[in-house]
Formats: structure tokens, C-alpha cells, sequence
């Protein structure tokens, strides 16, 4: 069994079969080769990528429903290279996802990828969160939007919240001392329709560094106005 599938099961995580297991280790190669030509990661060590990448992502399952149900629907916030939502996709081929990511050649390097791993179900929006949040078809209809690595608390969740429906969730990845991220999010939380769920901790045996799950419900729908033009969260937080 290797790392990975270790980790998986410390997490009570469903183990991979062959071809996810194949498809992990394309998406290691593709990245790894592409990143020689633009900036997609820094982390470069193939057994790195494993845990930082791979791992790390897959934690937000933590916090989908189990058995994930087929066709459950999932919104990756600023993706960059497609964490955290394809190694989700791979890991749950029933969900169907989105990836949303401002940066065009960032974007065509996740096209490149999607075929090369043959995934079905993953549209790529490029484009600035605050402008596709607006968009009919993507405007509180995913059952979870996540984010790893975009910005603070309260302003990833004027990037996030505006995509779930309501019943759903926003899922952000932190890592450290979150508590005072989670107290200056409260004002974003309620003015956004959210309701803080839980904090859930990754347990460090299977991942250190102190990461964890900030689970935002859903509970009202989010005011029109929100997210407001690009820039402006991240300027004048909520
Ligand atoms: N989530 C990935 C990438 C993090 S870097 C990971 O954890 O590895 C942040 C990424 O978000 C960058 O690729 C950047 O282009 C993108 N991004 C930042 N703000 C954004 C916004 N408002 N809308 C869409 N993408 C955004």
C-alpha cells in the first residue's frame, strides 16, 4: 500500500483503486512537466506533491456527505492547478465539478489536464470569482465551494458562499491558528446568508500541520450584491 492510500485510511477515506491511483500519478507528471514553462507550484518533490497536493485536498472530503451522493456538486474557488478540487474529482468521479480561476494560462493547463485524465463532469470558468458568482448558472447552485490558499476567511467567503445553494456549504482549507480568522469572519458570515457548522480539525497523524476545515453553511440566500467588483473584498473586507 503506498503513502497515499496510508493517509487515506488514517483519514477513513475510501482507498484508490488502479486507475485513480494511474490518474494521480499523470496529474503528478503533468504538473511537475508543465511547471517548468509557468508557475504552477513550489512544491516539486514527487512524494510532496503527494501529501501537500494530493492529501491536503482530499481533506475536504471530510466535510462532504458519506457515501458522496452521485451528481453532489462542488465549486473550486482560485484553483490555480486544480487544488482542491481535482484530486476530489478523482477521488469521487460521481461529483461533478467546477473550477473557477482567474489566470488564462493557469486555465489551460487544467483543459490540458481534464483530458489527459479523461474526467468527465469538470467545467473550467476563466475568470474572476466576483463576476462568475453573478452568473445564473453558477449563482448558489453547488452543493460545497471550497478554497485552499486564496485569501483570508471573511474574504474568501464573499468568494465562495455567493456559488452555494442554500442548504449547502462553504468549505474553506486553513491552516494554523485559525480562531481569530473565524472571529473576524463573523460580520462576513451573517451578512453573506452563512451559519458557522463547525472547525473541523485534519488529524495530524495523517497530515501535520495543524490544518482544518472551516464548514460555513448555507442557511439564507446571499444578497444581490455580493460578491462585490473584483478587488473589492479583498480592499474592504466584510
Ligand atoms: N487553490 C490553489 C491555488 C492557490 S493560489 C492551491 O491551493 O494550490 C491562488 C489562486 O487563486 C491563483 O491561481 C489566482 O490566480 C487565483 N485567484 C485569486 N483571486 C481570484 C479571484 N478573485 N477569482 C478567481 N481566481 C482567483
Amino acid at each position: 500500500m503506498g503513502p497515499l492510500s496510508d493517509s487515506l485510511l488514517k483519514l477513513g477515506l475510501p482507498l484508490l483503486t488502479p486507475i485513480q491511483a494511474r490518474q494521480f500519478t499523470r496529474y503528478r507528471e503533468e504538473l511537475l512537466s508543465w511547471n517548468k514553462h509557468m508557475n504552477l507550484t513550489a512544491i516539486t518533490d514527487p512524494a510532496e506533491v503527494e501529501s501537500l497536493h494530493f492529501l491536503d485536498s482530499l481533506t475536504v472530503a471530510l466535510a462532504m456527505p458519506d457515501p458522496v451522493p452521485p451528481g453532489y456538486s462542488v465549486c473550486d474557488v482560485g484553483t490555480g492547478a486544480g487544488f482542491p478540487g481535482v484530486p476530489l474529482k478523482i477521488a469521487f468521479p460521481q461529483i461533478r465539478l467546477a473550477l473557477v480561476e482567474s489566470t488564462a494560462k493557469r486555465t489551460a493547463f487544467l483543459s490540458h489536464l481534464v483530458q489527459a485524465l479523461d474526467l468527465a463532469d469538470v467545467a473550467i470558468h476563466t475568470g474572476r470569482a466576483e463576476e462568475l458568482a453573478h452568473q445564473p448558472g453558477l449563482r448558489e447552485v453547488f452543493d460545497l465551494a471550497t478554497a485552499r490558499a486564496v485569501a483570508e476567511a471573511r474574504v474568501l467567503l464573499e468568494l465562495t458562499l455567493p456559488f452555494s445553494r442554500v442548504g449547502g456549504c462553504a468549505v474553506l482549507m486553513k491552516k494554523g491558528n485559525i480562531a481569530q480568522e473565524v472571529a473576524e469572519a463573523g460580520s462576513a458570515i451573517a451578512v453573506l446568508g452563512g451559519r458557522l457548522e463547525e472547525v473541523r480539525r485534519v488529524p495530524a497523524e495523517a497530515l501535520p500541520g495543524d490544518r482544518a476545515l472551516v464548514v460555513v453553511e448555507k442557511a439564507w440566500p446571499t444578497p444581490s450584491r455580493y460578491p462585490r467588483r473584483p478587488g473589492i473584498p479583498a480592499k474592504r473586507p466584510l
